[in-house]
């Protein structure tokens, strides 16, 4: 069973180690477990829906049951948890529907429009920026768990072109495409709840985008259901007809419809997949040597470099930070002394081509003075890269809380704003008197430059209340040093309701009017998903 207040399954658990948890407390201080609310506390603050049984529509399943209206009323970001921890839960949705056909959709929508009831699609649950949050006011919520649209419906070989229904996860998916030697090879580390609809409305990137692409280029086409009417986006293979309406899709955030149906660019299942590991001395010598293999295209599939307080942090929090001692020694013996950074490269295709891809990148890795050690890091962090995520149970168990943010700059901003936003999380906390551990990888590149992501640890407040303050004041000072650097406000995780503050500076306010004139076309009386993306 799924976890109601953190993430994932119930029984399973990714612990901290004693030397892990020193390592921390060394950092950020010592930390004290805090005191969750229980699921019987927040049941007993759910309010009573605003919706009369005797109004549902008939035909599609629909509940008013409290608990399945408080499992859908948050998503995975810091504040979801504080609010689902700390009880401080402003609003569930008023009722929760499960559709299981299109025109099951377009009843729901009918009747949103009917009752003027608000309308969240739900995917798989794991936005990470707000998305799912029920808006304040007196209209009713109605949150639509795309859940039960799951299945394949066509897989046309000859065209590399599958047809899902939107709410498929991503470990349906694979299997079913992986059943006829098929992939799509996207790999969100949300992966295991999150769904196909949910990756196309918030513009999801995988782990392996550089070789599969981000899902803006395998989305091909689909059905969106908007309470206007259906929009029906072909899956042409190319088009010069006017601006590509699949654009309008990516990154609707569910503020245009539902899409029910989403048809994507598949690959055939390659025959090895592999990921290599190689250190560098110092940032500089590994941000070129990133830049060189982004920009010469040897075909692979996957380049995540850690920083070095980001590779610091992983050979001391891993389970076998013990045998990182004989690494560490062959590491100085071949000049790699100081500032180690890790670099993971993958590559997958045809073992021969595979073989070559990786001489290749040995070739470049080496002449920016890197040193490869093979696949055996590689494959521990291929093995457990779903995982990671449930350190944040353990983590807040213990007293702290583990954040992420990204953005992705031109390659000649890269460093300076990597330092920018170290700076401003560590600037945040310095007048609440508590420390931060921050650290960095860019785990996704392009020709042109990479995405940064950026982690940070700090110590939970003795209130609810005065953790999310600490949190704002971490989003705000982190988010205006990418603004001022030059980033977008979001490379992979979307808008929602955390960062819409600052798309006026990204997209300009004609840019703005132009979205929110297309949001409008759809949706008239603002039904669907009210206050994410735009104000
Ligand atoms: C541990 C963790 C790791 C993550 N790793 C990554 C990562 O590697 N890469 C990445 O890009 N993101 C990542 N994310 C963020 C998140 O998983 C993605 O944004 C994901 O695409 C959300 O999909 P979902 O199905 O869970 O959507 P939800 O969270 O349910 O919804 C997200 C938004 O999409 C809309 N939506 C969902 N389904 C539909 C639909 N059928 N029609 C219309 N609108 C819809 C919702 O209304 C909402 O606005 C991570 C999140 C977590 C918690």
């Amino acid at each position: 069973m799924r976890r109601f207040n953190g993430w994932g399954e119930e029984g399973v658990s990714l612990p901290v180690s004693a030397s892990a948890a020193a390592y921390l407390a060394e950092r950020v201080g010592s930390s004290r477990a805090p005191q969750d609310v229980t699921l019987a506390d927040l049941l007993a603050r759910v309010s009573p829906s605003g919706i009369a049984e005797h109004d549902l529509p008939s035909g599609v399943r629909i509940s008013l049951d409290q608990k399945e209206r408080l499992q859908h009323a948050t998503g995975q970001s810091l504040p979801d948890w504080i609010a689902l921890r700390g009880g401080t839960l402003a609003r569930v949705p008023d009722a929760v529907a499960y559709p299981e056909s299109r025109d099951e959709v377009r009843a729901l929508l009918t009747f949103a429009q009917k009752t003027r009831t608000r309308v969240i699609p739900y995917g798989g649950g794991t936005s990470v920026v707000g998305h799912l949050t029920a808006p304040a006011g007196e209209q009713a919520v109605l949150t639509v768990d795309m859940g039960h649209m799951n299945r394949m419906l066509g897989l046309q070989k000859e065209e590399r072109l599958a047809t899902f229904q939107a709410g498929v996860r991503g470990p349906h998916l694979e299997a079913e495409l992986q059943a006829h030697e098929y992939t799509l090879g996207h790999y969100p580390q949300s992966f295991e709840y999150s769904t196909l609809g949910g990756w196309v409305a918030t513009r999801s990137v995988g782990q392996f985008s550089l070789g599969y692409g981000r899902i803006d280029s395998l989305f091909a086409g689909g059905h969106l259901e908007t309470p206007e009417g259906s929009l029906d986006v072909p899956s042409f293979p190319a088009s010069a007809a006017g601006p590509d309406l699949r654009q309008w899709v990516l990154g609707s955030e569910g503020r245009l419809g539902i899409l029910t149906e989403c048809t994507v660019r598949v690959s055939p299942v390659p025959e090895r997949e592999t990921v290599h590991a190689a250190f560098f001395e110092g940032e500089r010598a590994a941000l070129e040597a990133v830049r060189d293999l982004a920009q010469t295209g040897i075909g692979l599939t996957m380049i995540r470099l850690s920083l070095a307080a980001e590779t610091a942090t992983t050979l001391a929090l891993s389970e076998h930070h013990r045998a990182f001692g004989w690494l560490n020694r062959f590491l100085r013996l071949r000049g790699v002394k100081r500032d180690q950074c890790l670099l993971l490269y993958g590559a997958v295709g045809r073992a021969l081509d595979v073989s070559n891809r990786l001489v290749k990148a040995r070739r470049i890795i080496a002449g920016h003075g890197g040193v490869s050690v093979g696949p055996h890091i590689g494959r521990e962090w291929y093995d457990k890269r779903f995982r990671t995520p449930y350190l944040r149970n353990s983590l807040w168990d213990l007293g702290y809380a583990i954040d992420t943010l990204e953005t992705a700059v031109t390659w000649n901003r890269c460093a300076s704003t990597v330092a920018a936003i170290e700076d401003a999380l560590k600037d945040a906390l310095q007048s609440f008197g508590e420390r931060i551990h921050v650290f960095t990888h860019l785990s996704h590149v392009y020709p042109y430059g990479s995405s940064i992501y950026v982690t940070y640890v700090f110590r939970l407040g003795a209130t609810p209340e005065d953790t999310l303050v600490r949190w704002q004041a971490l989003k705000q000072g982190a988010s205006e040093a990418i603004v001022k650097s030059g980033g977008t406000i979001s490379h992979q995780h979307g808008v929602g309701l955390d960062h819409r503050a600052y798309l006026q500076g990204e997209k300009g306010l004609l840019g703005l009017d132009l979205i929110r004139s297309a949001l409008r076309t759809a949706d008239p009386e603002e039904l669907m998903n009210p206050g994410k993306l735009l104000e």
